[in-house]
């Protein structure tokens, strides 16, 4: 049913990318289906980026690629799942790269849960509002 779903995965939560992994697994069990993870690292406004050294940014894309291929092993997620790092605003590259892609669902989970005040945050509500394709929204809260 899904061919290709886009899995958004904010490298600074873990707990997160885990429910969210794991739903993304479920809705592709026993199905020729294809993921792409997906982090996008932001880019830092002109003055903040001339005060730090200059190799953070890479530093980021490497952590990020690291860590969503390492993902890959540890979730024992189908061989040709695709791991992507790009730069930018999250909501909007994620919308970018689901068009792109042709995603058919995008997994995204709902919340940091410090923030149980909120059902979503300001990236899945993007996401869930201009997505062009389905979405499924993993709770990551304790209410
Ligand atoms: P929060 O406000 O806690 O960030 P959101 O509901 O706005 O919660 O979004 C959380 C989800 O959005 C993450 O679990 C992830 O799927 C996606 N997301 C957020 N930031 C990024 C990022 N930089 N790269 C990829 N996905 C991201």
């Amino acid at each position: 049913m899904f061919k290709l779903v886009l899995v958004p995965i904010d490298v600074g939560q873990m707990d997160a990318a885990a429910k969210a992994l794991a739903m993304a697994r479920k809705l592709t069990e026993k199905q020729d289906s294809k993921l792409i993870l997906l982090n996008v690292v932001e880019e830092l406004p002109s003055y903040v980026a001339s005060q730090i050294p200059i190799n953070i940014h890479t530093e980021a894309v490497s952590h990020a690629r690291n860590t969503l291929t390492q993902m890959v092993e540890d979730y024992k997620l189908p061989s040709g799942t695709e791991v992507l790092v790009s730069d930018g605003h999250p909501s909007t590259k994620i919308l970018e790269v689901a068009q792109q892609t042709h995603a058919d669902v995008i997994v995204i989970a709902s919340h940091d849960p410090d923030l149980a005040d909120y059902l979503l945050g300001s990236v899945a509500a993007r996401v869930v509002r201009h997505a062009h394709c389905s979405v499924v929204v993993v709770r990551n809260v304790t209410l």
